[in-house]
Formats: C-alpha cells, sequence, structure tokens
C-alpha cells in the first residue's frame, strides 16, 4: 500500500503530497504521524490518504520508517478540514494540520507530568535494622496509607531512611501521572436556573437539530449562556462532545467558573493564558475522552474531538472570529463545515449579530432563534445621547461632559461602580474638526481617509484615492482641526483631578502579564466606589453588580474608522458597553457621548432597536458595494527584497487584469497598491485589492488560486483573504 504522506517542515515552498511506500511491518492509516526519508534527513510527515498505486516508479518510493505515535494524531475528520480549509482559504496543507496540533503536542518538549509515590510492597519489619527508628515509622505509616507521596515522606522521614526502604525493596518508587488542570480563583455561585418559555424553546429546537446553523439573537443578559449550557447537557447525555469558542477576551474567570459548576471535570478549557504545562494536559484530557467538553478562543475549533454533538460560537459578531496571520481563516467558515461533517447543530450567539449573519438569517440559510428580554426581567439600561458640539458651544472643552460630569458624582455618592468606555480602533489615525464634528471622507467609497505620516497624504483604503491633508476645515473653516482621539492615561489624569475614589484601569499597556488583567478586575469588583477606564477590553461579558454607569466617552471613534464595517463596529459596542449597567438590583445608565448625534447608528443602538439598525445599514452596502452583496478580495504580497515582491506583484496583477477581461460584470472593483504599513517585520508589503459581485465569485476565487500558485516564488509570500477584517 501507498501513503500519501505531508511533510511538516516550515519550508514556504514544500507543500507537496509525497508518496511513500508502507512496509508490510508496519499498519499506517489515515491521521498518523509517521518519520519519513526526506532527501538526506528524516523528517515527520502526516499520512493523509491510503492508496493503492502511485503514479510514480513504485521502485524509487522510500518506505516509511515508522510511526510516531500509538494511536494517529489526527482523525480522518480532521484530514477531511484540512483539505477544506487548504481550498476555501488558500492554506497550505501543512499550516492547516498544524492548527490541530498546539506546539507543545507537536515538538515533544511538554511531557505528561509525573509525581513520584511510594508504595508499599511487603511489610517485613524484620529486615529494618534495630535503632533504624524512620525507617520503621515510615513503613509503619505506609502500612496505613499504603501510598503516598515521595516528596511528603521524605520530608517527614528523611529521604536517606526512604532510599534504604527502596533498596531493600520493601517499598517501590512509582511515577503517577498528574494533570496540571488550570485553577480557577473565581468561583460563582450555583444557582438554580428554570429556564423561561424563550429559552426552553430555544433548547428544543437546537437539540432537536441535525447540521443547521442557528443564530441566537439575543439581548445582553437574556440567558444565552443558558441556553448553551442546557443543550451542551443533552449532547453529554446522548453520549457526544461539544465545542463552545468565546473571544479571548470574554473568556473571563466567571465565565470558567459557570462551566465548571455546569460540567466539573468533563470541561477543558484551552486559554493563551494557561501554562505550556497546563494546556498540555486539559488538550490530552480532550485528546483521551476523559473530557468530552472544550471551551475556548478561535483555536479551540481545532480541539481533538470525536462525535460532536453541539458547536456553539459565542459573540459571533467578534472580529477576533477571523485569524489575521497566517493561518489566515474564518472561523464561522470552519465551524459550520466541522458541523457538517458530524451532521450537528452549529449555534451563532450576540445581541449584536454582524450584517453578514442576520443577513444569512434572513435568507433562510441560518434559522433565527430570538430572545428578547433580560432574564432577570430588568429593563436594558437608559442611554442617553449627549452632543459635545454643543458641549463646546457652551464652553466645555473638556473631555466630559457636563451631564456624565453629573451622573458620575451621583454614582459616586450612591457608593456605586462607573465603568467608562474609551474607543480605541482606529487610534489617532483619522482628523476631526473639533468646532463642527467634520471628518474628511473618501468622495468614491464614504469611508473615513487615514492620515499616513510618510507622505504627508490622506488617503483611502479600500480604492487608494489621495487627498491633500487639511489644515483648516472645509466645512466651518476652523483650524482646529485635527486627531480625533483621547488615552486612557489622560482620562485617568482627569478623572484624578475630579474624584478622590479608586480608579482602576484596564487596556493593553495595563496587562501585560496574563494575570493582572483579572487581578485588576477582581479588585474593581470589591471596590465601591470604584470607577474602572478601559478600552474594548471592559465591554465583554464582564458580570459586576455594582456598576450603575456607563460612560462611552468618544463613541465616533470607530464611526470614523477607515472600514466599510465601521458602524456596525459602533453599533455592536454600544450595545455591548451598556450590557454592562445595572446587571442586578440597581437600575443602569449610559451616557454616549458624541459628536454625531443624529446619525442613525446613536438612534437605533439608543433604542435597543438592532432590526431598524440592520434595515438601514443592509440598503447602505448593497448602495456602496460592500459585503454581503460583494465579496472583498485582497491578496497580499511581501518580501525581504522589494523588487522580486514588485515583480511578483505585477505578474499577479496582470494576470488578474486579463481575468477582469473575460469577466468583466463580475468586478466591481480592482486595483495593487502599497499596504498602509509597508513594511512590516522586514518584510516589503504590497496588496491586490478586488471587490466581486457574488455571482461568480467561486469560479473566479479558484482562478485567482491558480493564478498565484502558478506565480509563487521562493522568495515572496502571498497570501489571499476573503473579507480581510484589517488593511493595514
Ligand atoms: P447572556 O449570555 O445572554 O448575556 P446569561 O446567560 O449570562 O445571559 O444570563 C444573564 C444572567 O441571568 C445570569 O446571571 C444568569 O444566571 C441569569 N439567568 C439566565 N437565565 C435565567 C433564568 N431562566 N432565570 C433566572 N435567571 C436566569
Ligand atoms: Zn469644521
Ligand atoms: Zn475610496
Amino acid at each position: 500500500m501507498i501513503a500519501e504522506v505531508i511533510v511538516d517542515v516550515l519550508s514556504s515552498t514544500v507543500d507537496k503530497v509525497f508518496d511513500y511506500n508502507i512496509p508490510h511491518s508496519l499498519t499506517v492509516v489515515v491521521g498518523d504521524r509517521v518519520l519519513v526519508p526526506f532527501g538526506p534527513r528524516k523528517i515527520d510527515g502526516f499520512v493523509i490518504n491510503i492508496k493503492q498505486t502511485s503514479s510514480y516508479d513504485k521502485s524509487k518510493l522510500k518506505d516509511i520508517i515508522s510511526k510516531k505515535d500509538p494511536q494517529p494524531l489526527l482523525s480522518e475528520n480532521m484530514v477531511r478540514l484540512c483539505f477544506f480549509m487548504k481550498q476555501k482559504f488558500y492554506l497550505r496543507l501543512a499550516d492547516t494540520i498544524r492548527l490541530f496540533l498546539p506546539p507543545m503536542v507537536r515538538n515533544g518538549k511538554v511531557k505528561q507530568k509525573l509525581v513520584q509515590y511510594v508504595t508499599l510492597n511487603c511489610d517485613d519489619v524484620s529486615q529494618i535494622k534495630k535503632g533504624a527508628k524512620k525507617q520503621l515509622e515510615a513503613l509503619l505509616y505506609l502500612q496505613e496509607k499504603a501510598r503516598e507521596k515521595h516528596s511528603v515522606l521524605s520530608q517527614k522521614f528523611g529521604a536517606s531512611a526512604i532510599k534504604s526502604l527502596i533498596e531493600k525493596n520493601l517499598v517501590r518508587l512509582e511515577g503517577v501521572k498528574e494533570n496540571r488542570a488550570p485553577q480557577n480563583k473565581f468561583s460563582v455561585a450555583k444557582k438554580e436556573i428554570t429556564l423561561n418559555n424563550q429559552q426552553q424553546q430555544a433548547v428544543d429546537v437546537i437539540t432537536k437539530s441535525k447540521y443547521q446553523t442557528f443564530l441566537l439573537h439575543g439581548v445582553t443578559g437574556s440567558g444565552k449562556t443558558e441556553v448553551y449550557i442546557n443543550c451542551i447537557k443533552d449532547c453529554l447525555k446522548s453520549g457526544k462532545t461539544a465545542i463552545m469558542l468565546v473571544p479571548e477576551i470574554s473568556l473571563t474567570p466567571q465565565m470558567f467558573a459557570r462551566f465548571k459548576n455546569a460540567f466539573g471535570d468533563t470541561v477543558a478549557i484551552l486559554h493563551s493564558s494557561l501554562s505550556q504545562g497546563e494546556r498540555f494536559d486539559e488538550w490530552n484530557r480532550l485528546k483521551s475522552g476523559e473530557a468530552k467538553i472544550a471551551i475556548g478562543a478561535r483555536s479551540c475549533i481545532f480541539a481533538p474531538l470525536e462525535n460532536i454533538g453541539l458547536i456553539v460560537v459565542d459573540e459571533e459578531h467578534d472580529s477576533s472570529y477571523y485569524s489575521e496571520s497566517n493561518p489566515r481563516f474564518h472561523t464561522h467558515e470552519v465551524a459550520r463545515y466541522l458541523a457538517y461533517l458530524n451532521n450537528c447543530p452549529l449555534i451563532l450567539g450576540t445581541a449584536t449579530p454582524s450584517i453578514e449573519s442576520y443577513y444569512l438569517a434572513k435568507k433562510g440559510e441560518y434559522r433565527l432563534i430570538q430572545l428578547t428580554n433580560r432574564a432577570n426581567q430588568k429593563e436594558l439600561p437608559n442611554i442617553e445621547l449627549v452632543d459635545m458640539l454643543s458641549e463646546i458651544h457652551s464652553g466645555n472643552t473638556g473631555i466630559f461632559s457636563y451631564r456624565f460630569l453629573n451622573e458620575l458624582e451621583k454614582c459616586i455618592n450612591d457608593k456605586k461602580q462607573a465603568m467608562i468606555f474609551i474607543n480605541r480602533r482606529g487610534f489617532s489615525s483619522f482628523l476631526m474638526c473639533k468646532e463642527c464634528g467634520y471628518v474628511p471622507k473618501c468622495e468614491d467609497c464614504d469611508v473615513s481617509l487615514v492620515y499616513h505620516k510618510e507622505d504627508d497624504m490622506l488617503k483611502c483604503h479600500y480604492c487608494n484615492r489621495r487627498y491633500k491633508t487639511l489644515n483648516t476645515c472645509p466645512k466651518c473653516g476652523s483650524k482646529s482641526i485635527r486627531f480625533g482621539a483621547v488615552g486612557t492615561q489622560r482620562i485617568v489624569d482627569e478623572l484624578k483631578k475630579l474624584f478622590n475614589v479608586p480608579i482602576f484601569r484596564l487596556d493593553n499597556d495595563s496587562t501585560q502579564n496574563k494575570n493582572s488583567y483579572i487581578e485588576i478586575l477582581e479588585s474593581f469588583n470589591h471596590t465601591s466606589p470604584a470607577i474602572l477606564v478601559g478600552t474594548q477590553m471592559i465591554a465583554k461579558g464582564h458580570d459586576f453588580n455594582n456598576v450603575t454607569l456607563v460612560g462611552i466617552v468618544d463613541a465616533d471613534m470607530s464611526l470614523h474608522f477607515s472600514d466599510y464595517k465601521a458602524v456596525e463596529k459602533t453599533y455592536q459596542l454600544i450595545t455591548q458597553v451598556s450590557g454592562r449597567a445595572g446587571r442586578s438590583e440597581s437600575e443602569g445608565k449610559v451616557v454616549l457621548q458624541t459628536y454625531c448625534p443624529k446619525h442613525f447608528v446613536y438612534r437605533c443602538a439608543s433604542n435597543y432597536d438592532y432590526t431598524a439598525f440592520y434595515k438601514k445599514e443592509i440598503n447602505l452596502r448593497e448602495v456602496a458595494h460592500f459585503p454581503p452583496f460583494v465579496s472583498i478580495l485582497r491578496i497580499l504580497v511581501f518580501g525581504e527584497d522589494e523588487q522580486k515582491t514588485l515583480n511578483n506583484l505585477e505578474q499577479i496583477y496582470t494576470q488578474i487584469k486579463d481575468l477582469k477581461q473575460t469577466y468583466s460584470s463580475d468586478f466591481v472593483y480592482l486595483s495593487a497598491m502599497k499596504c498602509p504599513k509597508r513594511r512590516l517585520q522586514r518584510n516589503y508589503r504590497y496588496q491586490i485589492l478586488m471587490r466581486l459581485y457574488k455571482k461568480n465569485e467561486p469560479e473566479i476565487v479558484s482562478k485567482i488560486y491558480e493564478i498565484c500558485d502558478k506565480l509563487k516564488t521562493r522568495n515572496v509570500s502571498v497570501f489571499i483573504e476573503n473579507d480581510p477584517q484589517n488593511l493595514s
């Protein structure tokens, strides 16, 4: 028999499948990791197919040397998923295989932790010399306990006494496997919860379903997590496993504790803040079947589970579900294919569906389930809009509006907590007039222009049109046109001048190490009155009982981000952030400061009217030719040698232009340009951007893959992204 083997090497030119002969002495199946001769070396490879014959000369085929593991590392479904990802996202198979095998599993550097135990062999006391008191005591101790940790015994009776007992063969030393299960310092009280009607109906529909994608649209606090938990319970009952994905940021200790309460040791957590050893053990608990539920961020979709009965993608609108470095993929697509392979339901849950998902639900491709009320029967917090322009006109040029300062004072006097949210998306990259709120936009694309320092120009990231930078506002003539962003630190400084209460800060700078994030949240949780100032990191998932006020000081920041999703992201942020207020007894309030209070996104968000927002936004997308009506494709071409990179870019671009001739009515737009981040990690970066109508898209995309494959060279990397989340 012949095995097709993909060799696990980093070189970007090798993504070929090689045929190897399976010697009679070996039984090899798909998914096995094997050792094979490769040129003068011996390297690891993965068996991705087994066949009778090879199209190569059989006498020249080399033999597989050995199998690396007793069980295959990859299942057949995993291998199928690799092929799917290769084809869907233009990835190398070797890179997709790696996704299933965490580095510490692959490189074998981390091992199962063994703890040395001492076990009693025989209690023949006569073998112990008179006077060897410690040995005798240790033996008597073991008579009672039969087994004890070597470290404990050594401490009690001295290492030499134990050594003598071992030498006399009265006791023996054994290594016992021990799991480095991640410890959670948080605990939440177990609550007995009876699902309400809407929740119960959701659970009934989902648990009865086979392969089908559900969009679970439920307002914040509507009890979506309870729905997931109940569906997963049903899975376990029928002997199946489940995967639950959450954005890294909302994988909070509280969430963890809730799942531990519900499922105990059947749940394994894969989280980037775990130590290597912990990850290794959690992964192995899943692989061995000891744990049946995997919870984690994006990459947890590759957890080593078989017989999957449910996949959940919580906060489905979150951009972290797009991988932005190699291998680039979109988690929803992977999850859908995995659900298809397992013939099981997939839940996409959120309070603010992505426009794309809602569109698919409207078209009937997804099934929409709605939870319309908060589980605690509380009203959603009132969102008050404050017009910052009129603040300026009435003489307040500070960061905070009078309204907000008023509310903050009240909140502090009531000994409650406040959260102040700062939008860091698009930090200081766009210009804004401080007098009238004007923001320069592309005349062709209606997205905000991005300032490029290098050549002192404003550029549109979607069509590359360039504009001169502005010193005066074209609308009102004011000279105070500048970058619009304030940092967390400045806000904290301002607050310190105004209020004498503990102020906590949570952003990327303040959370360099993995535990400080949890520590900051913990201390905030236990302090009242207090203020927490933070970026996106505080927007999701946290359940602070005493927060009654939420301030959004610069809501427009994401609105002007140079991205066609800017409005959608703004809606999502407002809703998520507002959801933090008034989660328990006291009522919550949100103050939202903006320079354009009339914008529909604020009107809809402050009314919690997702449907109205969707209607408006989907129309704009259609008119402006943006997803979901077209696909945006980016070909990223980069290399250390600028000339070679440029040559490659030109070749690809020329051929795609020819393609455009053939499919002229399918192209909305095509161009080649420097990336906004021209140089990154020593690479020169260029991109080809195009927008394609959906009709013939798959056909065109596969032709583009062919072109890129054909023109691929050793020195230049080419990546293709469909609907990139970030055009930097
Ligand atoms: P979501 O995931 O939609 O934000 P959660 O599942 O976290 O909502 O629920 C919000 C709060 O309401 C939690 O404290 C949860 O324990 C509680 N809760 C959920 N469902 C119910 C219910 N049916 N009855 C009482 N409390 C509930
Ligand atoms: Zn102006
Ligand atoms: Zn443009």
